[in-house]
């Protein structure tokens, strides 16, 4: 199998993976299963496009 984001190999009886539970993002991302597997937290990160939104803080 193989991360949907880098593409990097995972073997399962190796590897440890990264899979998304939610059954929201999995209908609305995922076709089929082998889709949502991600090598890392980041992969999966990107993959859904979260991003870091900095804090406006009290600096100016
Ligand atoms: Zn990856």
């Amino acid at each position: 199998m193989k991360c949907s984001y880098c593409d990097a190999e995972i073997n399962p009886n190796i590897d440890s993976y990264f899979t998304c539970l939610d059954n929201f993002i999995q209908t609305k991302y995922f076709d089929t299963e082998e889709e949502n597997v991600f090598c890392s937290q980041e992969c999966f990160c990107n993959y859904v496009q979260l991003e870091e939104i900095d804090s406006e803080g009290e600096e100016g």
